[in-house]
């Protein structure tokens, strides 16, 4: 039975990859690194330091999982009312959210090929922007090949199936609310250690929250 959280950062991409990496340098811990392939008008120059820090990543066992194609929705497709309501609540970030099959798998046609050009081998794992998927987006990664598929509250891996996981997240919570989360992950991970049939914590950080807590983990 697993007995360590899991450890997920989000959303790093070819504009902040030198920042997490000094980050990452500095942990103790072995993350799940999500990310967003699509690298915009980067140079040259910039786009290759970020394929050799993917590559360094995995080198040093960091797990590299492909997280949507532009993490900011295209909003020529057409989506279902849910879709749109997401849309609002992410600020236009969860950009798998109420799609169609066909719409689906253009976008994530699109993240592959985006991926491909890192030359990063074959992602560890799809989660889509916030968390926002479907049926029919896990159908298709599963079609795809990903050993592993993230939503918000399961992690599913290819032969296991799917594991119960609560997330941790303050990304885009108002500042009370940012201690309410952190008090609630540090009680959560004291009654995990204990009851380890709990289901599994995942700790997630993103870029904007390593600004105001730099040291935490
Ligand atoms: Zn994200």
């Amino acid at each position: 039975m697993p007995c360590s959280p899991v450890y997920e950062f989000h959303d790093i991409n070819v504009e902040n990859f030198a920042d997490i990496s000094k980050i990452l340098n500095d942990s103790a811990h072995k993350w799940n690194l999500m990310i967003i392939p699509f690298a915009g008008g980067a140079s040259s120059a910039v786009f290759s330091a970020f394929r050799k820090q993917l590559q360094a990543w995995k080198n040093q066992g960091f797990s590299l999982h492909l997280h949507g194609y532009r993490h900011r929705a295209n909003l020529e497709f057409k989506r279902s009312l849910f879709g749109k309501i997401a849309l609002c609540l992410t600020g236009g970030e969860a950009e798998f959210a109420g799609l169609d099959k066909k719409d689906s798998a253009e976008l994530l046609g699109e993240a592959l090929n985006a991926w491909q050009i890192l030359q990063a081998g074959e992602p560890s794992g799809f989660v889509p922007p916030a968390w926002y998927g479907s049926k029919t987006l896990f159908s298709l990664c599963k079609e795809h090949g990903f050993e592993n598929y993230g939503s918000r509250f399961f992690m599913w891996k290819n032969g296991n199936g799917a594991e119960l996981s609560i997330p941790f997240s303050v990304a885009g919570l108002p500042f009370f609310l940012v201690h309410l989360v952190n008090f609630c992950e540090k009680i959560y991970l004291r009654l995990y250690r204990v009851f380890k049939f709990l289901p599994r914590p995942r700790i997630v950080l993103h870029p904007i929250e390593t600004v105001a807590t730099p040291a935490k983990y």
